[in-house]
């Protein structure tokens, strides 16, 4: 399989993660992309160079004001008395009504939903690559490639179009997903992360020609926490169009298989001529994040999975964070194409 790297991702290195009010390294860490690319080639799958699009295809999901926001905020930010290295917020417009700010420090707060994705001075260079990552990638699906696989850093699944969380700046999954519809009338996204793709789901939320599945682990006691739950299903346009498949957080590869089959039930259903599949590997018994027990035969049985249908087939990286069996778990999935 065809692997779309970029080495711009290390210019992006988090500092900020708060747990539990502890602020403590991140897990997402630029070794995971080294790690996963080390991997990849020993298995002998093949890196294609990344091509420039710049920001028209990002600016195909995400709002152009969040745009300028991400490009611009590290510099302006660091003018700002006193400022921290990364721009984080410390105010949220909460759940009401309210009006877009032009000062920094509301918009951080406006387009910045959590405190796990701090932007500092390399944030926009590296998010920005990871958009050309994915969408080099679509690209040769486009151009008759069955399968590509884009190693895309920093994540993407959890940015909605106009706000950044949990590591997410720009919506690779989604970008990939809008640039497949040039040529296909149905485009499904299955999400195979630990945690619920809410940014995705939020993107195509109304929208019935992009199909969102998320298969994680259940969001009433893992983050995302607000978005994931089962009743989730779409609105408008879109209603019907989004399946969540919650999992206890725990779960071995048994029921996270059965999902599966449930999911890829749902998609054929859709009858996609496309798939991108998120593929967060951090559903991993090994992962630090602990939030199902998967394994490397678990991921491999999925991959076989979704290669059975036949589908011209963008994978996009998600997340998957430093453990022994990181690199392991990412070929035995791609061994599942065959
Ligand atoms: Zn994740």
């Amino acid at each position: 399989m065809k692997i779309v790297y970029s080495d711009k991702h290390a210019a992006h290195d988090p500092q900020t993660f708060f747990v539990r009010g502890v602020n403590r390294p991140a897990a997402e860490q630029p070794e995971r992309a080294e790690r996963l690319l080390g991997a990849a080639t020993e298995a002998g799958h093949k890196v294609v160079a990344t091509r420039g699009y710049g920001a028209a295809p990002a600016a195909t999901i995400h709002t152009p004001e969040y745009l300028d926001f991400l490009q611009t905020a590290a510099r302006d930010w660091a003018q700002l008395t006193n400022a921290s290295a990364e721009v984080v917020p410390n105010i949220h417009p909460s759940r009401y009504p309210a009006t877009y700010p032009k000062i920094l420090v509301g918009r951080a707060g406006w387009h910045q939903t959590d405190l796990a994705c701090p932007i500092g001075p390399g944030t926009w260079d590296a998010a920005l690559a990871a958009s050309e990552v994915a969408t080099t990638a679509a690209d040769l699906v486009l151009e008759g490639a069955r399968e590509s696989y884009a190693l895309c850093r920093p994540p993407g699944h959890h940015a909605y179009s106009d706000m950044a969380g949990g590591f997410c700046y720009l919506n690779s999954t989604a970008i990939a997903a809008q640039r497949l519809r040039a040529a296909h009338q149905r485009v499904a996204i299955l999400d195979v992360d630990v945690h619920h793709g809410n940014g995705t789901q939020g993107i195509f939320w109304e929208r019935a020609d992009v199909l969102t599945v998320s298969i994680h682990a259940d969001p009433s006691s893992y983050y995302p926490y607000y978005w994931g739950h089962a009743h989730e299903t779409g609105a408008g346009k879109g209603a019907g169009f989004n399946l969540n498949l919650p999992q206890p957080v725990g779960s071995p590869d048994a029921p996270w298989l059965a999902a599966g089959d449930t999911a890829l039930a749902r998609i054929q259903e859709f009858a996609p001529t496309a798939l991108v599949v998120a593929l967060g590997l951090d559903a991993s018994e090994s992962d630090p994040l602990q939030g199902l027990k998967v394994t490397g035969p678990g991921f491999h049985g999925m991959a076989k999975k979704i290669a059975a249908l036949s589908l011209p087939t963008v994978l996009v990286q998600e997340g998957g964070y430093l453990s022994d069996d990181l690199g392991h778990n990412l070929v035995q999935f791609l061994a599942g194409f065959g």
